[in-house]
């Protein structure tokens, strides 16, 4: 029986584990740190061994072949010392898709990711077909796969998953946009952040579909370089295109095949600049799959936006509070402020992944009144916004209490006080939702 090793007990560890036990491989799963309690039971109830707090190398160097979990890195020194002996090592997706039939529509990008998977399936469900939501998203891919049968997956999916992807191929991939994120993995080097997100259009056919964004120069230039078989179908806010989706007046139109239909924009439940992108991107995948322009038009009206993405929260004295914990980066930060209309108390900080801030400074100047730095370390944010906003405008807090309270100090009438981080969450919270729910509490507290 051959030996797959599962590094990493969390969500994708954990699914791949099962779908290896239910294939009927020998199953051993390894974990450097501490296995949560739900994946430990789901490992216990599936009979499959693991140990956690370390690994025994000679438990792991004898795989035939090793599923990595994504938030392991390369340069990991187990995984070096696999690759060395010449171990192949896989992601969970790679994985899944061996034992899948169904239809893929596979999402990544720097940003949007979470919002057009999300609107995706529910496009697929409102259709009326058989959708797995999965990736990065709730129930891994690997653990659906396992246990239940879809006509369709959509499929979230990270460039660290798509690292180890070899054979994995998409009936849709989609790229919505790439922007300078994660570059510490990456060796600082954005050439290999981009090749790493262009691995989902690897093993494309002429029957398969690509949808990305053709405003994004990043995305462009790369695509200049390669040769890729699938239809294209691009979306622009910027010109016309014979096939994809562009504007026209106060519509979004969309072109595929032979036929043309359009989307009032106003018509769209999701606010803000970027999110036409992500409707855009969306609907292109819902008419590849042969959904309605009625459905799309209703679907794209009923979506219900998600929590902790431009998620207004209340309004207290006529302040509009809006947590968008989940903007990690600039270029999210910047969608937020963008599509703001009304002055901005803005609360940023956390964990800085190599920012550049000069990007903010035109919108910073036009709408944000003082800046609250949520952060263990905000001197860069100083450093940027200070000669902008002046020094008296900025505070540091160092919890999100604390931060809502500095801002509602600033906050006057026909505000809004707005948490876009721009920052990675771990210097003072669990993670981003940590981070989001403590600003909804306070919030509610005010
Ligand atoms: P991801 O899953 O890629 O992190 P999300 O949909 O969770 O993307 O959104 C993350 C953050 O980025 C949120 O703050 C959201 O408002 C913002 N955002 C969403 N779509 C886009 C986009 N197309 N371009 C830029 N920012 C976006």
């Amino acid at each position: 029986m051959s030996r797959i090793v599962v590094l990493g007990g969390a969500e994708s560890g954990v699914g791949a584990a099962v779908l290896a036990k239910v294939k009927g491989f020998d199953v051993f799963l390894s974990d450097n740190g501490k296995i949560k309690e739900e994946y430990a039971k789901t490992l216990r109830d599936w009979d499959i061994p693991f140990e956690q707090g370390g690994h025994t190398e000679s438990l792991v160097l004898n795989a035939d072949e090793v599923v990595k979990s994504p938030g392991i890195p390369s340069t990991a020194p187990l995984v070096q010392k696999l690759t060395g002996q010449g171990t192949h090592i896989i992601s969970e997706i790679e994985f899944a898709a061996r034992y899948d039939e169904a239809k893929k529509i596979c999402v990544t990008g720097s940003n949007g990711k979470t919002t057009t998977t999300t609107l995706i399936h529910y496009l697929l469900t409102q259709a009326g077909l058989d959708a797995g939501l999965g990736g990065n998203i709730g129930k891994s891919y690997a653990l659906q796969v396992a246990t239940e049968k879809h006509d369709y997956y959509v499929l979230e999916i990270s460039s660290f998953q798509l690292d180890n992807c070899y054979e994995f191929r998409p009936d849709i991939a989609i790229i919505t946009n790439i922007t300078p994120d994660h570059l510490d993995r990456y060796g600082y080097n954005m050439e290999n952040y981009v090749k790493a997100k262009f691995r989902i259009t690897q093993n494309l056919r002429r029957e398969d579909c690509f949808i990305f964004d053709s405003d994004d120069a990043i995305t462009i230039e790369h695509l200049d370089k390669i040769v890729l078989q699938a239809k294209m179908l691009p979306f622009t806010q910027e010109r016309e295109v014979s096939q994809g989706a562009f504007l026209r007046d106060d519509k979004m139109v969309l072109r595929y095949e032979e036929n043309e239909s359009e989307v009032y924009l106003r018509d769209l439940a999701l606010n803000g600049r970027h999110n036409i992108y992500n409707s855009m991107a969306a609907a292109l995948a819902a008419k590849a799959s042969g959904i309605s322009d009625q459905v799309i038009r209703e679907s794209l009206r009923s979506f219900t936006p998600i929590e902790h993405r431009l998620e207004p929260v209340l309004s207290i004295k006529d302040v509009l509070y809006i947590n968008d914990s989940k903007a990690t980066n600039v270029d999210s930060a910047w969608y937020a402020l963008e599509c703001q209309k009304r002055p901005v108390v803005w609360i940023a900080g956390g964990t800085d992944k190599g920012n550049d801030y000069s990007v903010l400074l035109p919108l910073v100047r036009d709408k944000v009144k003082a800046l609250v730095c949520l952060g263990v370390d905000n001197a860069k944010l100083h450093a940027s916004f200070g000669p902008v906003l002046g020094e008296e405008r900025i505070v540091d807090v160092l919890s999100a209490e604390e931060a809502v309270q500095a801002a509602s100090r600033f906050a006057s009438e026909g505000d809004v006080v707005l948490l876009s981080p721009c920052c990675a969450s771990f210097d003072l919270f669990k993670n981003y939702e940590d981070r989001g729910e403590q600003f909804k509490e306070a919030v509610r507290r005010l």
